[in-house]
């Protein structure tokens, strides 16, 4: 995994956003402010290598997706939405309590391109 993929978070303190790395999860966390953060909780690592591995395998299903569509029907109309359509506009962020206090993590995937036809 990347670095780039690392999920971010903001600092409680002064809104710095924090990279974790998920290859070294239980290093100690220094925000340029001084706050420290730990991260002990071995679920907590599982969920965010799960939603890094979806982050990942929606990036790497793009060749199939511009052919998949959803469709849903609003009222009377039927409508059939790309699933590349939807996945672009994906919330990368996963909410998670960490010692008691909420802490939204952000994960940046790269928006799929456009492939020439
Ligand atoms: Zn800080």
């Amino acid at each position: 995994m990347t670095k780039e993929n690392s999920p971010q978070f903001e600092c409680h303190s002064c809104k710095n956003p924090i990279k974790v790395n998920l290859s070294n999860f239980e290093e100690t966390l220094n925000c340029r402010c001084g706050q420290e953060y730990q991260f002990k909780d071995p679920s907590l690592k599982r969920q965010l290598m799960k939603f890094a591995a979806l982050c990942e395998a929606i990036k790497d299903a793009e060749e199939i997706l511009s052919d998949t569509q959803v469709g849903i029907d609003i009222g009377e109309h039927h409508v059939e939405i790309p699933y590349k359509l939807l996945l672009t506009r994906l919330n990368t962020t996963l909410d998670l309590s960490v010692g008691g206090k909420p802490i939204r993590f952000t994960f940046r995937i790269e928006p799929l391109t456009e492939e020439p036809k």
